[in-house]
């Protein structure tokens, strides 16, 4: 055999297991964690490995014993203070350490403001590939992660593998994969580093937190019901009536692009490619086409219903229930029917 393509063999041979980085702020979890370790456990399944929980913080060793529950069979945990705030140099050191000594063939984050910044610096560092904002993730026949996601503004679906470097990374958006089931009691082996980080040699202090979250602003992204609008509503005014369809559901409003571009709505209730992935049980489209890029961030909610007086308007493939006709007509009558309910 060819010695090169040998040698290449044995390396990425070194690397095994897959590893989910579990994001916290103050010891509270993000959500998207669980959902990479329900796609991690189907991976480790599927390779034949070992799934692990990567957690790093201070006081934060719940978060082992949490991400069992998830589906990790051990957790590499660094607890100590110069973790107690998300720093990127620290966290690099800790990672790109933890990666060095025990060389995991994959690792999957949360496609946050956090894991953004620390995959591109980890895969950086280590001196791998890393593919951001994955929506689907699978194993090939030669044991590879497959990476889909969306290129060229969402016309084609890509797939990239990162066949000549290991770990593979990706990052998922939350919401994107479903929240596996939590199963109480569920033990694994917590594996205690240290990680020789010393405050003095991080040159980044955090000296307030200070929350950007008004009381207004709406979370779309994390929202059970959503009454989307788009260009169809033909004015600002009239999100009112979505408004109330949404609050007789105990929902929230989101847009399209359109919608956004035009002034109507702010741009965080905006769904789809460059707005949030959305999940929630139900989802009504009102006056929305259905353009690829608004269905990427939508397609994966349990019902959903459209409203559109074009019949051969796109988001019908999608929709779980199509109503063609005026939204002007069709919007209050639900909202009166619910409230008559
Ligand atoms: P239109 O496509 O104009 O559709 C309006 C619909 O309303 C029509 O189907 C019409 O039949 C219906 N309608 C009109 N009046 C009524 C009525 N009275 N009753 C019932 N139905 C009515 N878009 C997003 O949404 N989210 C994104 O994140 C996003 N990212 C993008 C990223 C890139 C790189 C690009 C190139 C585009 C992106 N877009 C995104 C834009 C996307 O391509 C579409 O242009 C946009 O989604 C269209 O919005 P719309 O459906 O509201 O408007």
């Amino acid at each position: 055999a060819d010695p090169e393509a040998r040698a290449l063999a044995e390396k990425l041979a070194a690397y095994r297991g897959v590893w989910v980085f579990v994001e916290q702020t103050e010891g509270e979890p993000a959500r998207v964690s669980w959902e990479l370790m329900g796609k991690g456990r189907e991976l480790a399944d599927t390779l034949g490995v070992p799934l692990s929980a990567v957690v790093v913080g201070s006081r934060v060793e719940e978060l082992c014993y949490e991400s069992f529950c998830y589906g990790a069979d051990q957790a590499y945990l660094v607890d100590e203070p110069v973790f107690r705030h998300y720093r990127t140099e620290a966290y690099l050191k800790a990672v790109c350490r933890m990666i060095d000594d025990y060389r995991p063939e994959i690792v999957l984050m949360g496609a946050t403001g956090l894991g953004r910044d620390l995959a591109g610096a980890v895969a950086t560092v280590v001196g791998t590939g890393l593919t951001a904002d994955c929506t689907g993730l699978g194993i090939d026949d030669k044991r590879n992660l497959m990476q889909t996601r969306p290129a060229f503004g969402g016309n084609i679906m890509a797939t990239i593998m990162c066949d000549r470097f290991r770990p593979q990374m990706a990052t998922v958006r939350p919401h994107v994969m479903p929240l596996p089931e939590r199963v109480a009691g569920s033990s694994g082996t917590v594996i205690r580093l240290r990680s020789k980080v010393r405050e003095e040699d991080i040159l980044t202090k955090v000296l307030e937190i200070v929350s950007d979250r008004n009381k207004d602003q709406v979370d779309v992204a994390g929202a059970e019901f959503i009454v989307s609008g788009g260009r169809g509503m033909m004015g600002k005014e009239n999100f009112v009536l979505l408004q109330e369809l949404a609050d007789e559901l105990g929902g929230v409003v989101g847009a399209s692009r359109s919608a956004v571009d035009a002034g109507w709505m702010p741009h965080e209730r905006q769904v789809g490619q460059t707005g949030k992935t959305v999940r929630p049980k139900i989802y009504i489209a009102c006056g929305i086409s259905g353009a690829i890029q608004h269905l990427v961030g939508m397609q994966d909610s349990d019902v959903i219903i459209a409203i559109n007086r074009d019949p051969e308007a796109p988001i019908f493939e999608v929709a779980h229930l199509g109503i063609v006709g005026d939204l002007f007509q069709v919007v209050p009558a639900l909202t009166e029917r619910l409230r008559s309910l």
